[in-house]
């Protein structure tokens, strides 16, 4: 008896939701107004009130906030090669240039003993990336980064729900970058959101948002900088209203199942488990390092076969061939090298069993010790 394929994620999506999205296609006002505004006044109460604009991407609220930074050509701008590609092209897309800084091998996060070195004159800003909602060390980061004058654009896009010191994340610190693709922790099919500290106008976040418009009460325009098409829509943000209902469910039963896989995964195994933050992380993903001389191609079609959806996030992205073509190369930052090539995420999204979690340890101890035998 086969059981049905089991997804690395998947998104919750309540049938109230769906009959709301039904009601404003109906409505006639299908693109950005009232459902955008009130999703922007809920993410802003959840954020302590700090003013903030919704986007149709995370990666557009990136290039936003860069832009809102002044960081543009001869500029640098440090963060991690241990991320979605999104966070390095935003960089390269405003003109500036990214310098990398090697992951903690715990946390796999940027390494922030490293960081204060790779800080020049020509450094402009930090964007540290939350990996799998595990957040940066948030005092030690912005200690470092008033030091130096610089601005800190918080990559959280995996980090909504997640927090510091009891406060969520995006609740403090400079600007700080939220995405709600369809794989994230709250999800508008496709969007995202930039919370803006207090010396940002929020009238040229609007701009940068849209075409660089600026409307007058007479009915007149006129645009004096050059804006995106950056905005999102009343149907995605009647979604991510309809799943802030849910977050702290959400965030709750993630930490539940990755509690369970601690439990669950034998330590004979040889992997290499996360940080078992229950209080911080909100477990955007539950990611494992698989023990060397083990092909994690192979490894992941034996999980397939078997029903169990496994997940590769991230290569180091500094080797992929357009950052190659800028010089960077193998041997550059050896611990995302490593992490990248072996690392893998396991199914966790909130509508999992806790039979689920013990199905994904079994059939994982089963697939590795197959793919050890083919590999010997
Ligand atoms: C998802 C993600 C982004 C980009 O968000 P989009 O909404 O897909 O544009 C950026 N950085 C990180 C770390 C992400 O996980």
């Amino acid at each position: 008896m086969s059981e049905p394929f089991l997804p690395f994620t998947r998104p919750s999506i309540d049938e109230e939701t769906i009959a709301e999205v039904a009601n404003v296609l109906r409505s006639g006002w299908i693109t950005s107004g009232p459902k955008v505004q009130a999703f922007e006044a809920a993410l802003s109460e959840y954020c302590g009130d700090r003013p903030l604009r919704a986007f149709n991407s995370g990666t557009a609220t990136l290039e936003v906030a860069l832009r809102l930074a002044k960081v543009g050509a001869g500029d640098t701008v440090i963060t991690t090669p241990l991320t979605w590609v999104a966070t390095a092209n935003v960089i390269l897309e405003v003109g500036a240039t990214p310098v990398f800084v090697d992951v903690d091998p715990a946390t796999r996060n940027i390494d922030l003993d490293k960081l204060e070195a790779a800080i020049t004159p020509k450094t402009k800003g930090i964007i540290p990336v939350d990996l799998a909602g595990l957040p940066v060390d948030r005092d030690r980061l912005y200690a470092i980064a008033n030091k130096h004058s610089l601005r800190v654009i918080e990559d959280a896009a995996q980090a909504f729900g997640a927090s510091w010191n009891g406060k969520p994340i995006g609740s403090t610190g400079d600007f700080v970058s939220f995405s709600f693709h369809a794989n994230k922790n709250l999800t508008t099919c496709e969007g995202g959101a930039l919370v803006l500290p207090a010396d940002i106008d929020t009238g040229l976040c609007e701009r940068l948002r849209l075409q660089g418009v600026r409307r007058f009460p007479d009915g007149g325009m006129d645009v004096d900088v050059l804006g995106g098409k950056f905005n999102l829509t009343d149907i995605a943000a009647t979604i991510g209203l309809g799943q802030m209902k849910h977050l702290a469910a959400f965030t709750a039963r993630r930490r539940e199942l990755a509690r369970r896989y601690f439990a669950c995964l034998d330590p004979a195994l040889g992997l290499e488990l996360p940080v078992a933050d229950f209080s911080n992380s909100n477990w955007h993903m539950f990611q494992v390092l698989l023990p060397a001389g083990v092909d994690r191609g192979n490894f992941i079609a034996a999980m397939k076969q078997r029903g169990i959806g496994v997940g590769v996030h991230y290569p180091a992205l500094h080797l992929f061939t357009l950052y190659r073509a800028m010089g960077f190369k193998e041997g550059n930052f050896p611990q995302a090298e490593r992490i990248g090539g072996t690392i893998v995420t396991l199914p966790l999204f909130p509508a999992m069993q806790d039979s689920d979690v013990d199905r994904v340890c079994a059939v994982l101890a089963e697939s590795l010790a197959s793919n050890l035998r083919s590999a010997s």
